[in-house]
């Protein structure tokens, strides 16, 4: 019997296959039960910040289980309402702004959902492509027929427009529009940037209309793409743009560096106004090891300068790949260390497949595009080694298609 054996008769059908046994990590690399050692490109798809076992959030996470593990949302702790303050902070949240913690990215969407509700209106928008999550009212929001259709009906009254299109977002928004939900990057489409000045747009119609603006900063927050979050990055919004302030920001992933913690954070009185005391909760949310696992992380973000490494390494790493002039590579799109290259051929998969032979992972994120989200801790060094195997595995990925 070896390892995948094991894993058939144990677990569920509902992931892909495994590509290895992970057994260890340090830094940016994994190791498998085999003593094989990974550079982690993928950081599990966009949340091992601080790459892996990061000592200061390893002392932080152990010495708060030690002390005080787990309290229910009967009670709150030091960590909990720090960890909220630091989160409104981050986002410059206007006076009257409150934070509510899930313990994953779609609880987090599913909260804002929720809240959507609470307008009196029952009407979302979001975009083609776009991802939010796989519970069933994220899963409403979620795109993407093949996740979707298997478990229709789902939570109703939501339309979904072309990603970056004004025209076809104004059609879309009328009075009975509670929220429009948006990634300002969208991550599992393939790293997408909409053009320049649609967040302000979609900002100045959801409020003309009476509408939320929740902006899903799942996986492009927390440092990810150079800045706390991808919707205050002016090459996001836009030159000159002024700042969006969105009604509700929703977060996870990155925010606890590999423990999970989500959080949906309401930004001005009347957003956070809408939920009230017992209209929604969780029993785990905001525990005090994990909101210590969020403080950590941003602790450590802040300290060690890693929203400019992210820029910096992310920026070279794009410059090598570039440089490669391969002829199957069309590009290389995003920012910060969120990354895809795009090819000409569906040679993403078999890519993927022989660079994780080499020592590196990554993600097909699509048929023609890997991802990059890794570790913001990488190093220019450690991307050259990765950009140094990537014409192997790709002249091998093309003749598998040939
Ligand atoms: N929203 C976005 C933009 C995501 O990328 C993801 C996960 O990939 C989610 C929501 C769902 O988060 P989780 O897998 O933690 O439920």
């Amino acid at each position: 019997m070896t390892w995948i054996d094991d894993y058939t008769n144990a677990m569920m059908k509902s992931a892909p296959t495994p590509g290895a046994l992970l057994t260890r990590g340090e830094g940016c690399y994994v190791w498998d039960a085999d003593g094989n050692r990974y550079l982690d490109l993928l950081g599990g798809i966009a949340v091992n910040v601080l790459g892996h076992a990061h000592p200061f959030l390893v002392s932080a996470v152990t010495a708060q289980l030690a002390t005080l593990g787990h309290v229910s949302n009967f009670f709150t702790t030091p960590n909990q309402v720090g960890l909220a303050e630091r989160l409104l902070e981050l986002l410059d949240a206007p006076p009257g702004s409150a934070v509510f913690f899930a313990n994953s990215g779609t609880e987090a969407n599913e909260a804002a959902f929720k809240l959507s509700r609470r307008t009196g209106r029952t009407g979302l928008v979001a975009a083609e492509a776009g991802f939010h999550g796989r519970t069933m009212g994220a899963l409403a929001l979620t795109h993407k027929p093949a996740y979707r259709e298997p478990f229709e009906p789902l939570p109703g009254n939501v339309v979904h427009v072309p990603f970056g299109d004004l025209d076809a977002l104004d059609q879309a928004i009328d009075q009975h529009t509670a929220a429009v939900f948006l990634e300002p990057i969208q991550g599992e489409a393939g790293v997408r940037t909409p053009p320049p000045g649609y967040l302000s747009a979609a900002r100045e119609r959801t409020r003309a209309a009476g509408a939320l603006l929740v902006l899903d900063e799942i996986q492009t927050g927390m440092g990810r793409t150079g800045a706390w979050f991808a919707h205050q990055l002016p090459a996001v919004l836009g030159a000159g743009e002024a700042p969006v302030v969105p009604d509700v920001v929703t977060v996870a992933k990155g925010l606890g560096g590999g423990i999970p913690i989500g959080a949906l954070v309401a930004l001005g009185p009347e957003a956070a106004g809408l939920l009230s005391a017992g209209q929604h909760g969780s029993t785990f949310g905001g525990n005090p090891v994990a909101t210590a696992a969020g403080l950590a992380t941003l602790h450590v973000i802040e300290r060690d300068g890693l929203l400019a490494n992210a820029t910096s390494t992310g920026d070279h790493l794009a410059a090598a790949i570039d440089s490669l002039a391969e002829p199957l590579i069309s590009g290389v799109r995003g920012h910060g260390l969120l990354r895809a290259i795009q090819f000409s051929q569906p040679v993403a998969g078999a890519t993927a497949r022989h660079l994780l032979t080499a020592g590196f992972i990554v993600n097909a994120v699509a048929p023609d595009a890997l991802r990059l989200a890794p570790p913001l801790i990488l190093t220019t060094d450690q991307a050259d080694t990765f950009v140094a195997a990537l014409p192997a595995a790709l002249a091998a990925a093309a003749k598998e298609i040939s």
